[in-house]
């Protein structure tokens, strides 16, 4: 059985992140989706409501299950049973940080792989950033995350508008 673990912050979970997830299940036998409790990043969400709206995105797909973990990776990933980690590139620039994340984790574990997967072009410009920012500022999110996130975005933001300054 090869189970493979997806990390991340999902803050929130985007059409990028479930592009990802949907093509790494097609590989593997199971996907894990780990939230990670990062304490140096403040969320907008916590991670109970992170990891539950991963699952609700996710619960078409079989084969694909949402944990939590904090701490090291490689330790969560041999905890799990694994040495495969998935991480998803975007573009050129995600590439050095990943890069540089991969081989630390070999370094402290040698077993571990990472395995980098794209998603579909449309999605390359997607991050969980930019969509808080456009749900933030009023900005309709419909085309970038599954209705589970668009509802708990619009849900944050709806009472917190900016004012108009016209
Ligand atoms: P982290 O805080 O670990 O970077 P993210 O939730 O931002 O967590 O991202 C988790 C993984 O998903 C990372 O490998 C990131 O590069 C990837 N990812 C984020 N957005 C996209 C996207 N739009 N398409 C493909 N991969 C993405």
């Amino acid at each position: 059985m090869r189970i493979a673990i997806y990390p991340g912050s999902f803050d929130p979970l985007t059409n990028g992140h479930l592009d990802i997830i949907q093509r790494a299940a097609k590989i593997f036998d199971r996907v894990v989706v780990a939230v990670v409790k990062n304490d140096s990043k403040s969320p907008l969400f916590s991670m109970a409501e992170r990891q539950h709206l991963v699952g609700r995105c996710v619960e078409h797909i079989s084969n694909v299950e949402v944990d939590c973990f904090s701490g090291l990776l490689v330790n969560y990933v041999e905890r799990r049973g694994t040495d495969i980690i998935i991480r998803g590139l975007r573009a050129v620039s995600d590439f050095e940080f990943e890069f540089q994340m991969a081989l630390m984790n070999r370094k402290l574990n040698e077993r571990v792989e990472t395995i980098f997967m794209m998603p579909k072009d449309t999605y390359t410009f997607l991050s969980s950033g930019l969509v808080k920012e456009i749900a933030r500022l009023g900005g309709d999110v419909t085309p970038f995350v599954p209705p589970p996130v668009r509802e708990a975005l619009d849900a944050v933001f709806s009472s917190t508008l900016p004012q108009s300054t016209v």
